[in-house]
């Protein structure tokens, strides 16, 4: 159950990459163009999207996987971005990022056990016998007996490696999970399995999670609020039930309105979008959705909307809301 103290603060988070276009001009590419948003302890977040919305890289930036362009990231009250030394290893130890993909993050060579504790031998933490004792109670938490601990990844099933990329997550006691599309690449039966350990375990170790997915089901089901968003912008925020219920911006509209009509939660037409999401480059001026909204209008091409409350809670970019 989420408390109410905000642990982790993102504020006017932008991440833009500058390259060279036609003629050899500039061209800046907002990857993420002001984002802000907060997570109270113990809280899920969901972060959806398009492919090419912003997610995973607001994820990165929020992990400090990579360096802002401008903007404050807090954890705890602490700008992330601006500590050093040893405080800095303190503050990434408790921030953890899940990959899609583990197979990735975990090296082949490596059994097991080596991988889970790597990253206590890193921080120094414990003796043999204690760290071993560490990645035996953590194989169970996630549900996988000891025999796990002599193989090797490419012995496991997918849904066994993302449980192991979980647990190496993790094994320094972090508080804050970034789950970037942690079930996305396994079927969907191993999809729910691994979706009741994530809540058991947010639930054991009080764990504060980003969730981040373009599955509308899924994040419904982890989060307690969600947020939209489309061309490295938030355009709507709110709990969970407000966003599938009541969605607000045109463009949250069309996302629920595609979810399967027995799963769905609202009884809106199916809203066909036109195009895809389009480049980041592009942005012209204006609200960046306005290429694909049914309900655009001249004030929508001048000016960018603002991300506003509209109801207690539920925040919308839209100027006609
Ligand atoms: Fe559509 Fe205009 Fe709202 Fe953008 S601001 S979502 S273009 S109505």
């Amino acid at each position: 159950m989420p408390l109410t103290e905000p642990i982790v603060q993102l504020q006017h988070l932008q991440k833009h990459y500058v390259r060279k276009g036609m003629w050899r001009r500039d061209e800046v590419l907002r990857a993420v163009d002001g984002v802000s948003l907060f997570i109270k302890k113990g809280e899920t977040l969901g972060l959806v999207g398009e492919s090419g919305s912003g997610k995973s890289t607001t994820g990165q930036l929020a992990a400090g996987l990579i360096p802002t362009s401008t903007g404050t990231i807090l954890f705890k009250g602490k700008d992330v971005t601006k500590v050093s030394g040893t405080e800095a290893k303190a503050m990434h130890k408790q921030i953890q990022y899940v990959f899609q993909d583990p197979y990735a993050s975990l090296n082949p060579r490596h059994r097991i056990a080596e991988l889970l504790e790597e990253p206590l031998r890193i921080h120094r933490i414990g003796n043999k016998a204690d760290r071993k004792r560490m990645v035996m109670e953590m194989l169970e938490r996630i549900g996988l007996n000891e025999s796990y601990e002599r193989m090797y990844t490419h012995e496991l099933s997918g849904g066994q490696r993302q449980r192991i990329g979980i647990a190496r997550s993790l094994m320094l006691n972090p508080e804050f999970l970034i789950l970037d599309e942690p079930v996305s690449a396994l079927d969907v039966s191993v999809q729910s399995q691994l979706l009741n350990v994530l809540k058991e375990l947010q639930r054991h170790y009080s764990l504060t999670y980003l969730f981040i997915s373009h599955d509308l089901n899924v994040v419904h089901y982890m989060s307690d609020r969600v947020a939209v968003m489309y061309l490295g912008k938030i355009v709507e925020i709110a709990e969970v039930s407000e966003v599938y219920e009541k969605p607000l911006h045109p463009y949250t509209q069309a996302l629920v309105s595609a979810i399967p009509s027995e799963n769905r939660h609202s009884r809106r037409e199916k809203i066909i979008l036109k195009g895809d999401i389009g480049s980041p480059l592009a942005l012209s001026g204006g609200c960046a959705f306005q290429s694909r909204c049914m309900y655009v209008e001249d004030r929508c091409k001048r000016e960018v909307p603002e991300l506003k409350e509209a109801r207690r809670g539920h925040s919308v970019s839209c100027h006609l809301v």
